[in-house]
């Protein structure tokens, strides 16, 4: 790979990479790769962190854990920071006092694929499915023959794809609305909008701001831009109006480009049917929503991608797709009860497309630390389907409160064996223990991949 710098990031001083964690890691590695001077830093002292550090530095790298030198944060010629650093972090506080320019990583990898001006990347953004859908292009696009790469929010850094020696044809990228906030150059060959609805109050101070920050998505739409979004939702309605480019519509009620023909229970794309329903192998509606918006985004992304033969190779694909762990994800029946791990419903909207899936008397395993949304909308959904809430972790005082009256509420406090104890104890069979939290997990967690695997590895226990 040419050592040459990357166009539109500076020269002329170091770029301090904000927060180790992967992404952190590849950005420096990337931007060393092209000649920049780095300095990293990261304000934790874990092991971990110290590992990272050590591996940069032996790159030649200036690179540090346990804390970050905000005189030469503050001198850096930019500042890559980490999408889960707070803008009112130190670091970042210092970077605007001195007027440093912030970039995101994902901002410099785009730079370094050189994937400006709508080349082969399509982007995904949206409250929810982010995940599933960016999979599901990627599967549909190898199926398409493509050397294809799914990365972003996902899990894989879009600088670990800007490493490789050999580029994939076609990038599918994941963003977060913090990784939209900093990457002023996007403009992918499609970009997708899921859906909208409130999250990270805890970080924003309105659901306005957080919209503002999605609507980033079309920055530099233009005529030729093409837009993929939900006809279902009026918040996606509102943010995409007026944006400039060709706009396709997917749909789960009405006839749109991509929608749920509920009649015929098909999936159909272009007017054309894409699968049965049945077909699709996983659960809940919304899941065919993130197939319809993954199909269509495929499909108008490259003239070649259109027709019968590509349809038939995208409805493989999602024929073949395996569910994604910690999204409604079946571990297992055990004594009659199933288990269900749905860990990254980290917001109250996640939750409740959980609930609608459910086809079960469910005991339901609500806490976490609480992110700003009232749980009330859950009411109904709850009422059909919910036998108990057991509400745990730093929210159950105020889920207990927003439920009182709708159901049978347990609180409980911040053991989890002795929720998944709780849940056992509250299961006949026939039930099914739904692990959907409407909250992040970081009062009890490091991840919502941590509470996943640690409700996996007791719920398990119940098959012995
Ligand atoms: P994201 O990456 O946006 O968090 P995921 O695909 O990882 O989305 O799914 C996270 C959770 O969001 C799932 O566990 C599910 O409960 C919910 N979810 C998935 N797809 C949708 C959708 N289209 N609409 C609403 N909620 C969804």
């Amino acid at each position: 790979m040419s050592g040459d710098p990357i166009a539109g990031i500076p020269t002329d001083g170091e770029i301090a990479v904000l927060g180790l964690a992967r992404s952190g890691r590849a950005v420096a590695l990337l931007l060393a790769r092209h000649g920049h001077k780095v300095y990293a830093s990261d304000a934790s002292s874990e092991s971990g962190v110290g590992v990272v550090a050590a591996e940069l530095s032996a790159e030649g790298i200036a690179a540090e854990s346990g804390g970050h030198d905000l005189g030469r944060v503050g001198r850096a010629a930019a500042v890559v920071a980490s999408p889960g650093i707070p803008p009112s972090a130190p670091p970042l506080v210092a970077a605007r006092e001195r007027g440093v320019p912030v970039l995101s990583e994902i901002e410099v990898a785009l730079r370094a694929l050189r994937a400006l001006d709508r080349s082969r990347v399509i982007a995904v953004t949206g409250t929810n499915g982010k995940s599933t859908t960016t999979a599901m292009i990627g599967a549909m696009l190898a199926g398409l023959g493509t050397s294809a790469a799914v990365a972003g929010n996902i899990g894989r850094a879009l600088s670990e794809v800007a490493l490789l020696s050999d580029v994939p044809e076609w990038i599918s990228v994941e963003l977060s609305s913090f990784q939209l906030h900093d990457t002023p150059s996007l403009a992918p060959a499609v970009g997708v909008l899921t859906n909208l609805s409130p999250d990270h109050l805890d970080r924003y101070a309105s659901v306005g701001e957080y919209y503002a920050d999605k609507a980033l998505l079309f920055r530099n739409a233009d005529a030729g831009s093409v837009w993929v979004s939900n006809a279902d939702d009026a918040d996606s309605a509102r943010l995409t109006a007026g944006v400039a480019g060709r706009h396709a519509r997917f749909s789960l009620s009405t006839r749109a480009d991509a929608w749920l023909d509920a009649g015929a229970d098909l999936l159909r794309l272009g007017g054309e049917e894409l699968m049965p329903r049945g077909d699709l192998p996983l659960l809940g509606k919304h899941n065919v929503a993130n197939a319809l918006a993954a199909a269509l985004a495929v499909s108008v992304a490259d003239e070649s991608f259109a027709g019968p033969g590509p349809r038939e190779r995208i409805a493989r694909a999602l024929r073949n797709f395996q569910p994604l762990s910690h999204r409604l994800e079946l571990l297992g029946e055990f004594r009659g009860v199933q288990w269900i791990n749905d860990s990254k419903a980290t917001n109250v909207g996640a939750a409740l497309v959980a609930l609608q899936a459910m086809e079960r008397p469910t005991v339901l395993l609500l806490g976490g630390r609480h992110k700003g949304e009232p749980y009330a909308p859950l009411a109904a959904e709850i009422r059909r389907t919910v036998k108990r809430v057991l509400a745990y972790g730093e929210a159950a005082p105020l889920i207990a409160g927003d439920l009182a009256g709708v159901t049978d509420v347990r609180t409980l406090g911040d053991s989890f064996e002795e929720v998944v104890a709780e849940s056992r104890k509250s299961a006949q069979p026939g039930d099914a223990v739904l692990l959907s939290p409407a909250c992040s997990s970081y009062d009890m967690f490091s991840s919502f991949e941590e509470r996943g695997d640690r409700f996996r590895q007791l719920a398990l226990a119940e098959s012995g």
